[in-house]
């Protein structure tokens, strides 16, 4: 039973958005087991109102792992030598992409390693309209291809890409340089933000909970991070080790560590929905990859996004970010059905047919006198 304390909290971040005070946020994300069906029914219930009992859904082409980044948590980062490394060709994507379209999807996410090169710039910049022509514009394109030129994020825009999605991986700059070596930089990533923003597109970030080095204020930060970049769609998820990388090759996956980081990205998302209201956010692969239905207990704690596995299976293995990734023997056809008995499993529905663009960034863009 919620004590008053708690009854309160909840039921003022109910009301209206950031009607929480960080030290609120933080104790939210601390409270003890026995209070978390609280939580999450609170953030269910402002999830409900946001965008009624449906799920939106993307459908994930994952391009290629041929990665110039080196991130320390990473599987396929560039010294990982063990990783067979693939690139998608053209007309695998529209392939796919057209089979998404028939399936009723209303929108996709392309996502790969990153790299800087013209030659992936322009094989970008030139797949965004075909695959606006199968589709008579109707697909949603989100991209999620790492740091860029402003250049390059205007011409992607340009040819069609709507959304881009740009996780922070953390907004702590201390705990970003532990992660990562010291090229990589916490301030571009944050500035490609404000870019992505100023150009026009829905902006999605997102962190990774449960890193080593973490605390829950970092985590508190991060939210209130996503509240200052003013940000359409989130997509988090727990940290989970791969053997092949600095910062997992020494951490085991017991059954006991897999329970507490699931447990943490569902608060995170909880929390996050309680302070945030209206913005898309994402029950993320790495919660399946944690419990078999993390997906959907994601979506009682109040994520509304999902993003099924499209990538034919040959190369599924191939883009191994951390252990245990699920669905690698699961066709797209496969996990249509199964997605759909599990989310109707949880009284939701599916948005087929619809881009399922985030109320946030619908809200961005109406004039107050519309
Ligand atoms: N390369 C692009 C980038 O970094 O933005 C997009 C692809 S990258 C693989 C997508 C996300 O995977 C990253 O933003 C990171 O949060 C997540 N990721 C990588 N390694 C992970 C791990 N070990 N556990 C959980 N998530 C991980
Ligand atoms: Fe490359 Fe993204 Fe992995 Fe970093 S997280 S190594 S940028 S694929």
């Amino acid at each position: 039973m919620p004590d008053s304390k708690l009854e309160d909290c909840l039921a003022r971040a109910g009301e209206k958005p950031h009607n929480l005070s960080p030290a609120e946020v933080e104790w939210l994300l601390g409270l003890p087991s026995s209070d978390l069906p609280a939580l999450y029914q609170a953030a269910y219930r402002v999830k409900e109102r946001v965008s009624g009992r449906s799920v939106s859904i993307r459908g994930l082409i994952e391009m290629g792992n041929v990665c110039a980044k080196d991130c320390y948590y990473c599987g396929i980062r560039r010294s990982n030598s063990r990783v067979r490394r693939y690139q998608l060709d053209k007309s695998d994507i529209l392939r796919l992409s057209a089979w998404a379209y028939a399936q009723g999807y209303g929108s996709l996410v392309i996502q790969a390693g990153e790299s800087e090169s013209e030659a992936h710039t322009r094989f970008i910049e030139d797949l965004l309209p075909e695959i606006a022509a199968l589709s008579g514009g109707a697909l949603g394109v989100t991209l999620s291809l790492g740091e860029q030129e402003d250049e390059v994020f205007r011409r992607w825009r340009s040819a069609g890409a709507h959304r881009y999605l740009l996780r922070i991986e953390t907004s702590s700059p201390r705990l970003y340089q532990a992660l990562h070596p010291a090229d990589h930089l916490y301030e571009r990533r944050r500035r490609c933000l404000a870019v992505l923003r100023d150009l026009g597109y829905q902006v999605g970030t997102g962190v990774m909970s449960g890193l080593p080095g973490q605390s829950r204020a970092d985590l508190a930060a991060d939210i209130e991070f996503f509240r200052q970049m003013d940000v359409d769609m989130i997509g988090m998820g727990p940290y989970i080790p791969h053997p092949d990388t600095p910062l997992g090759k020494d951490r085991e996956l017991t059954p006991e560590y897999r329970s507490s980081q699931l447990e943490l990205g569902l608060r995170m998302i909880a929390v996050t929905r309680l302070y945030l209201h209206d913005v898309n956010l994402a029950a993320t692969t790495a919660l399946q990859a944690l419990a078999d239905n993390g997906r959907e207990q994601g979506l009682l704690a109040g994520a509304n996004v999902i993003m099924p596995n499209l990538t034919d299976l040959e190369y599924r293995r191939d883009y191994q970010l951390y252990q245990g990734k699920p669905c690698l023997e699961e066709s797209a056809g496969q996990c249509r059905g199964c997605l759909e008995a599990r989310v109707v499993g949880v009284g939701e529905s599916i948005r087929w047919g619809e881009r399922g663009d985030s109320l946030h960034y619908q809200q961005r863009f109406s004039s107050p006198l519309d």
